[in-house]
């Protein structure tokens, strides 16, 4: 199975763009965002761990995570392919997910980073707003801490997973098929 990662900042097209490329690559689109969401839809008590710190727009603890990360591969082995949504996002995460990948006999293929500025992450950030049935996408204040961590750890991440693996990084100002264009021409 390869995997393909898509990593950048809250708001910025991920799960769309994920939403897009899996009908053409034939991959799963795994978000582990939704995952966690999902435990909490079915109430589960590591649901309830997780949701405290959805909500808050804060990180669910790495070890939480790996657990999480390790289950996916697992269930996803016999498909060709998974697209990697909102995994890793911490320095941590990256040395788990390189170590649980090779201990299971799997591939990265390639790491996609969105990049946009945060004025623009923002704005998206407000209309999300309008029609997300999410707690998390509710609150102004929750977007800017989003963005903080996104900074503070996940960004970091990023440049550590750079160190390790190729990551390709992508302009993501423009329209979601200009993006998709451009996302495409590198695969
Ligand atoms: P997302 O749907 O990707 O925006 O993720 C929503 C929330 O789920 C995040 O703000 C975190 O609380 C949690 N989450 C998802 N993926 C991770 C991860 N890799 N590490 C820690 N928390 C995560």
């Amino acid at each position: 199975m390869e995997i393909l990662i898509i990593t950048g900042p809250p708001y910025s097209g991920k799960g769309t763009q994920c939403e897009v490329l899996k009908a053409q690559l034939n991959f799963e689109h795994i978000s582990t965002g939704e995952r966690c969401r999902l435990e909490k839809e079915n109430g589960t008590e590591i649901g309830k761990v997780m949701s405290e710190y959805e909500e808050k727009g804060d990180l669910v603890p790495d070890l939480i995570m790996k657990d999480l990360f390790s289950k996916i591969l697992d269930e996803n082995k016999s498909n060709s392919g998974i697209i990697l949504d909102g995994y890793p996002r911490t320095i941590a995460q990256v040395s788990d997910l390189l170590d649980l990948v090779e201990s299971k006999g799997m591939k990265i293929g390639k790491v996609l980073n969105i990049d946009v500025p945060k004025s623009e992450l923002l704005i998206r950030a407000e209309n999300r707003a309008k029609t997300s049935e999410r707690k998390d996408d509710k609150d102004t204040e929750i977007h800017k801490k989003r963005i903080e961590v996104f900074e503070n750890s996940t960004r970091p991440a990023i440049e550590y997973m750079k160190s390790k693996i190729n990551v390709l990084t992508f302009d993501g100002l423009g329209s979601i098929d200009v993006i998709t264009e451009r996302i495409k021409a590198s695969l």
